[in-house]
């Protein structure tokens, strides 16, 4: 198949997750921070995040990742786009329940709220699942051994080392109300994890 249906889907997820996430982070500028955990490991996990938020682009446009392509297949292709779809709906519903509350680090706003309705009812973490969803679906889009995957190693790794310091700030932040909501609800996986 001819590489150019993954260029044009990958090419249009990247563009709904910025205008999904665009809105959010300029109104979360005017909300100030009153606690912030952004160390070092956050800004070296960040800058990694946005590198390989680049990398399908890089293959798009340019032949340096060349040597890594493979023949695209019409079954990966379409699994990846509905990969893609679900984990971009997932990342609006999250942004759109967390409101305010969401940082793009850990960090605790002015009148912090707990939120535990909408995608929040059922998980923890979704905005988390929704760019692990998104991830694989790239890597299935995408024909290349290293552009692929790239996302996925790079959320994979934010998520991995990001969710025990997220969890012990919200439990400090919220207290008895964290501990009940961890009570009834999963991390990642729905009624597994
Ligand atoms: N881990 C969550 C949120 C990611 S955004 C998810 O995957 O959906 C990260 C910020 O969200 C953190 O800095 C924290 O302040 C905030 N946050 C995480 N869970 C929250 C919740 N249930 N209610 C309010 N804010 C939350």
């Amino acid at each position: 198949m001819n590489p150019w249906f993954a260029k044009a889907v990958i090419l249009l997820a990247s563009i709904v997750m910025v205008v999904i996430r665009a809105p959010h982070g300029q109104r979360s500028r005017t909300v100030p921070v009153v606690r912030s955990r952004r160390g070092p490991l956050e800004v070296v996990l960040l800058t990694i995040a946005w590198v390989a938020f680049f990398i399908p682009l890089i293959w798009i446009a340019t032949p340096v990742f060349a040597f890594a392509d493979y023949p695209l297949d019409p079954i990966p292709l379409a699994t990846g786009t509905l990969c893609l779809a679900l984990g971009l709906w997932l990342f609006h519903r999250s942004h759109a329940d967390l409101g305010t509350n969401w940082s793009i680090t850990l960090a605790v706003r002015e009148k912090h709220q707990l939120v535990t309705h909408g995608v929040y009812r059922w998980l923890r973490h979704p905005m988390y699942l929704a760019l692990l969803i998104y991830s694989l679906g790239q890597a299935l889009v995408l024909p290349n051994w290293l552009a692929g995957p790239s996302y996925g190693v790079a959320m994979v790794l934010l998520i991995a080392l990001r969710l025990r310091p997220e969890e012990r700030m919200m439990l400090e932040q919220f207290g008895k109300d964290y501990q009940a909501y961890t009570a009834t609800t999963k991390r990642l996986i729905p009624g597994v994890w």
